[in-house]
Formats: C-alpha cells, structure tokens, sequence
C-alpha cells in the first residue's frame, strides 16, 4: 500500500533524506553525535533571530512534554502564570499549571477569535502578582494566528515573563527574537521542521534559565538540569533520542536549502492558498477568516449534506492516499486539514482531487455547512 500524505497538525509527512538520515545507529558519548547536538541547538537558537542571549535546551517527548518542562522549570512556584486561551492548547498550558500546583489564571477568547493585547494589558495594569503570560502563536486547534509581536510588547511593557507556545509555527513563520522579546519560546521537531517526532527544544534567555534552579518539581521535566547537562559535556542527562536528532539535523540542512524560514514561508502560504481556493470552490467554509488564518492548517465547517459523515469522509480518502484530521472545537462541528510537511501545491492538488472523487462517491454535491446550504 502506498503511505499517505498527512494533512494533519503532526507527526507530519517527511522527506526521503530525512527518513534514510535514522538509518545509522549512534552512541550516546559517540563525538560525532555530541558534535551534531551542539550544531542543532546551535542552528535552532539561529532560527529564532536571537544569539549567545538565548540557549536551546531540547527534551526528549512530543511537544507537550517541553511545554510543560518549560513552564515548571520558568515560573516560580509562588509565581504566578496568565495563559491566553483561545483554543486546546492554550488550555493544556492552564490545566499544567493545576497538575503541578503553579498558581495560574487565563483570560479567554472564542476559538475563531485572536487573543487582544489590550485585554492582556488591562490584566497586567490590575493583577502585579502575574509573574508570567503563555501564548499559544498558532493556535492549532483553529488555525488562527494570535498577533504575537503586539502581545510580545504588552508582556515587555509590563517587565513579566514571556513564554511562547510557537510548536506550529517555528520554522515557517518568522520570529524576530530581537524585535518580539520572550523568556523562552518552544517548539518541535516534527512540525514545521519536517523532522520526525521525538523531540521539543526550548530557546530561553540565558539569564533566565540560569536563575532557575530547583524550581522544577519533576526530575526529568528540569530544563535547568537538561541545560547544566548540556552545558558540563554536552551530552543528554537520559538516553537520547539518537535518531530523531540526526533526522532533525538532516531536517534543518533541507530547510537551509529551501531558503529557511522564508522559503518554507512562501510553500506553506501557496499550500494554503491553493487548499482554501479548492475547497471553497466545493462549497467548504472556513471557520476563521481567511485574514486571521496561518498558513499551517486550515479548519472547514463541516458540510450540512447530512450525507457528508466525517468517519466515511476519512476512510475514503484515507484509501486515496490523504489523512486529515477531525476538529477540536468547541464552537462549531469541523475538520481539519494540513498544509505543512514536506508537500507542496501538486500534492494539495492531488488532495482537493481525492476529495473532489470522494464527494462524488458519497453524492455530496456541495460542502457547505448547514446554515449556509440552507439559504
Ligand atoms: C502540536 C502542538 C503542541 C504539542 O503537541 P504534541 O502532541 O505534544 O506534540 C502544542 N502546541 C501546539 C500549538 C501544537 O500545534
């Protein structure tokens, strides 16, 4: 059978070179492999625009686990964390906070709405015990971006902590680390990087990870320690993840090719461009205006044809090759597709095809979500 294209919001589809780069087996105290770790990190501190300010301390796990190791190892346990929630992951962020006993509120926003930084600033004027603010820069649950730089400038005004949620956007969406000032911004490597999944990083600020010893309550969710580990030898404090690092280094050199951030920008704009045009033309709406919307991954209504079953919809073009992703809202019935992975207009093109086919198949004439099709 053929592997299918993910459309998903990850583990994404990858590159052959980035799959035949795990075909070796490392040594953990292997030179060659310390000397690779140190260029990652180094490449990835690159990336966000900073330099010798920040460090990059990577950990082993899916994305959520450096989030979590982030926000125990930065905010005090008598601190106090405000996330901005207008979707699953900023919630996740909140619901860390209560696991690990970090005092934590949130100010809210609908799912297709962006997160106001002026609301963040009226909460910072009122609430001094709001040591630090979570923001999620693409809220994938949507789609949405959340205007970053503006709420960057709120949280500097107000001298707090900035920790950023930017795991569907590094990469692809440029961060200024000199212009929008964070205390750390996390990220993985199976996203935007088109690397495979294994690994998440955070670049924080020097001089913030250095004052934050002991403050972690978990042993291996410590970026402090993962950071002196790195710093003593340069080795992992656990067994590393040999494989996703090496398709992860492989990972970044194919995205230096393609032009880095800004190359990888303008493919990912044009997937979404096209996948939006191909599915409008079916009659599909999206959820978030086309304005508020990142290139990363695009939410649709779903159909009112009451033909239209997203089970069937996904087996079906799941057999055509294409995996797509079902929704994760509260505000309205929807599905997701993918716009990033080593894929490019012909593949979306292919997509919008298959769907086209399935549509046929199912006898949906039109994708319009009921209140629409109504009219
Ligand atoms: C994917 C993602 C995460 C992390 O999810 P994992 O499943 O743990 O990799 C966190 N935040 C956002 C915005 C994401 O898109």
């Amino acid at each position: 059978m053929k592997v299918p294209y993910l459309l998903t919001p990850g583990p994404l589809t990858t590159s052959d070179g980035v799959k035949r780069a795990m075909l070796r087996d490392w040594g953990s105290r292997d030179p060659d492999f310390i000397d690779m770790n140190r260029d990652v990190r180094e490449r990835l501190v690159a990336l966000a625009g900073v330099g010798d300010t920040h460090v990059c301390v990577p950990i082993q796990g899916s994305g959520t686990f450096a989030i979590e190791a982030t926000l125990a190892t930065l905010v005090p346990r008598h601190g106090r964390l405000l996330v901005l929630v207008n979707g699953a992951y900023g919630r996740r962020m909140v619901e860390m906070c209560r696991v690990m006993g970090r005092p934590v509120e949130s100010l809210e926003w609908r799912e297709d709405q962006p997160v106001d930084p002026s609301q963040v600033d009226r909460r910072l004027t009122d609430e001094s015990a709001i040591t630090h603010v979570a923001v999620v820069h693409s809220e994938t649950t949507s789609g949405i971006l959340n205007p970053l730089d503006a709420i960057a400038n709120v949280v500097a005004q107000h001298r707090r902590g900035l920790i950023v949620d930017a795991m569907s956007t590094f990469g692809a969406l440029p961060l200024d680390g000199n212009r929008v000032s964070f205390d750390a911004v996390v990220a993985s490597s199976n996203k935007c990087l088109e690397g495979v999944p294994g690994v998440g990083f955070a670049l924080v600020r020097r001089d913030v990870i250095a004052a934050s010893a002991g403050r972690s309550q978990c042993l291996s969710l410590d970026l402090f320690a993962q950071w002196q580990g790195f710093e003593r030898n340069g080795q992992w404090r656990f067994t590393p993840p040999t494989h996703v690092i090496a398709a992860l280094s492989r990972a970044l050199d194919e995205h230096e090719t393609e032009g880095g951030v800004a190359g990888l920008g303008v493919r990912y704009a044009r997937n979404h461009e096209v996948l939006v045009d191909g599915m409008v033309e079916m009659g599909f709406r999206c959820l978030v205006a086309r304005s508020l919307q990142a290139p990363i991954i695009v939410t649709f209504r779903m159909p009112g044809d009451p033909r239209f079953v997203f089970e069937d919809f996904y087996d079906r073009l799941s057999r055509r090759g294409f995996l797509t992703y079902p929704g994760k809202l509260t505000v309205a019935d929807s599905f997701r597709v993918g716009c990033i992975g080593r894929l490019g207009e012909g593949e979306i093109r292919s997509a919008l095809r298959a769907i086209r086919d399935v549509l046929d198949e199912i006898g949906v004439r039109d994708g319009a979500p009921a209140e629409v099709s109504a009219r």
